[in-house]
Order: structure tokens, then C-alpha cells, then sequence
């Protein structure tokens, strides 16, 4: 479900724009408000919509789970660290899902700029970047050998 911008709601911070990782949140020159400038190329993280203070990112619901007379709302709620949404369905049910934000508290995460340098030597790694530590893995990579292959068929 791409993604809306209420231009009341909107204050022109652009934190939706530095985050969308489709580059198609943008900042109208003429009014200074964010808007969705191609809603078919959106990925639907809800990146902006977790950005957005101002709670002014909100989503359009697909024709096939919420026609006509539906209505699906998203909303991020800072202080509870979550993301909640609310669909209605044209007879009138309605279903309600709540799911974190992220699981490291807001600002926590280094920017690329606190880490070292990298190395070149890293190049010729087949590990990508916090890779073991990352995933939280001892020892390196799993790695097939060629003891573990089976021979002989069963
Ligand atoms: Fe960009 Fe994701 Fe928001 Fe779509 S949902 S506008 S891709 S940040
Ligand atoms: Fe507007 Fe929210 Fe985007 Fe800031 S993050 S520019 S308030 S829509």
C-alpha cells in the first residue's frame, strides 16, 4: 500500500525524504510539504511513516482486502515504540495490529561515519560488512567441506 502525505498535518521537516529508499518522497517547492511523487514505485517499508513526527504519513489501502467504503490507517506512536494499525472493512470489522518500531532504541544505531575505515584487504573477503559479529555468529561463517558431502547417492 504506497504511501500519503496530509499536507496539513506536514511541516516540511523532510526526515521522510532522507530516509525513503526509494527516493520518492519530496519536498513541494512551492508549499514546502512533503508528498509521494510516484506512489507506484513505492516499496511500502513505512520508513517515513515510522520518521514522520508529525504523524502525517498515512497509507492507501488495496482495492483486493479493503474495497470500497474500507479504510486503513497507520500511525506511528513514539512513546509506546510501536506502530499501529487500523483497518475497517465495509461491513464494519475492524482489525486493529500494533508492531515495534525498531528493537534498539531511536537514535542507537552508529552512523557509517562512527565506524573505521574500511580496510582495503576487506575486498578479497567473501564476508559482507559486520559480518560474523553481526549475525551474531562465533567462529566465522558455516562453510560446507568436503567432508559433509554424501558420496555414493543416499
Ligand atoms: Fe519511501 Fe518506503 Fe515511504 Fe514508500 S513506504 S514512500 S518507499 S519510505
Ligand atoms: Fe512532513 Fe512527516 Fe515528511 Fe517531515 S517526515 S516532511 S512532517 S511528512
Amino acid at each position: 500500500m504506497p504511501t500519503f502525505v496530509y499536507m496539513t498535518s506536514c511541516d516540511g521537516c523532510g526526515h521522510c525524504v532522507d530516509i525513503c529508499p526509494s527516493d520518492i518522497m519530496h519536498i513541494d517547492p512551492t508549499y514546502r510539504r512533503a508528498y509521494n511523487i510516484e506512489p507506484n514505485m513505492c516499496w511500502e517499508c513505512y520508513s517515513c511513516v515510522k520518521a514522520c513526527p508529525q504523524n502525517a504519513i498515512d497509507c492507501r489501502g488495496y482495492a483486493d482486502f479493503a474495497p470500497l467504503g474500507h479504510s486503513v490507517r497507520v500511525r506511528r506512536e513514539e512513546e509506546k515504540g510501536t506502530v499501529s494499525w487500523k483497518v475497517k472493512f465495509r461491513d464494519g470489522r475492524e482489525k486493529n495490529f500494533e508492531s515495534p518500531i525498531r528493537t534498539t532504541p531511536w537514535g542507537s544505531i552508529k552512523s557509517p561515519q562512527e565506524y573505521e575505515a574500511p580496510n582495503m584487504a576487506d575486498l578479497k573477503s567473501e564476508e559482507l560488512a559486520h559480518e560474523p559479529e553481526g549475525l551474531n555468529i562465533e567462529g566465522g561463517l558455516p562453510a560446507l567441506s568436503p567432508d559433509k558431502f554424501k558420496v555414493g547417492g543416499v
